[in-house]
């Protein structure tokens, strides 16, 4: 891989930045000085060094973010804010975008890779990943309607949505329910509350393929995986 390619990637700069560095002869690998940016390393085999510091190299990035109300899921947008702009410009760096979508007045779970084939695998609809959401429903939310997304629910476009598991947390004029869903069709779970005649007033993903919100998150905040969490998901 080019040199300069691996610095510019770590947030050393543009290239041209980076082209600068290198001219002045403080970048190395094992201990040989680089100076141009077309020279060519192995950024997992040989020790780069800036300054002597040692640069340590990776491709991908792994970030749970609780996302916010107000911020659209996207990686940039002329009028709205995205996740991406709440990223802290080290991580911007990596170029990750929001697996999947949470929409506006959405909060919660949202994972945020540049690992392409991850993001595939998890919104492949062939793996039917599990997502758990938490609502507020406008409305009396009855047994019959646990039934009704058990067996599936007509769309506002014909769409019959797959079994999905409807916890009912508190019943009344104000329902507080957990609903788990397997797919990610485009407003999904406000569209089978509308398909039985409710709204959703507040909606919150706690979960995705198995892996729980960090509760330490506030709205906003994010922290990168661990390795661990970051094998589960594979
Ligand atoms: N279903 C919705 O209606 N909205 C979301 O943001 C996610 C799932």
């Amino acid at each position: 891989m080019r040199i300069d390619k691996v610095l510019a990637n770590m947030g050393y700069g543009t290239r041209k930045e980076v082209k600068k560095l290198l001219k002045t002869g403080v970048v190395r690998a094992d201990g040989v000085p680089l100076k141009h940016g077309k020279e060519h390393v192995d950024p997992y085999e040989q020790e780069i060094t800036i300054y002597g510091e040692l640069v340590e190299y990776r491709e991908h990035i792994y970030l749970m973010m609780n996302k916010p109300q107000g911020v659209i899921s996207a990686t940039e947008d002329p009028n709205e804010h995205t996740v991406i702009d709440i990223l802290e410009p080290e991580d911007q760096v990596f170029e990750p975008f929001p697996v999947g979508r949470l929409d506006k007045d959405t909060e919660g779970f949202l994972l945020i890779t540049n690992d392409g084939k991850l993001a595939h695998q998890l919104l492949s609809p062939k793996k039917g990943v599990g997502k758990r959401y938490f609502a507020h429903i406008e409305g009396v939310v009855t047994e019959a309607d646990k039934d009704s997304f058990l067996e599936g629910v007509e769309l506002d476009d014909g769409y019959v949505t797959k079994p999905a598991q409807l916890t009912i947390l508190e019943s009344g004029e104000e329902s507080i329910i957990e609903l788990v869903i397997t797919e990610g069709k485009f407003h999904q779970v406000k569209r089978m509350f509308e398909s039985v005649g409710k709204q959703v007033t507040y909606l919150k993903r706690l979960s995705m393929a198995g892996m729980e919100l960090d509760e330490d998150l506030e709205p906003g905040e994010y922290r990168e995986l661990n390795d661990e969490e970051i094998e589960f998901l594979q």
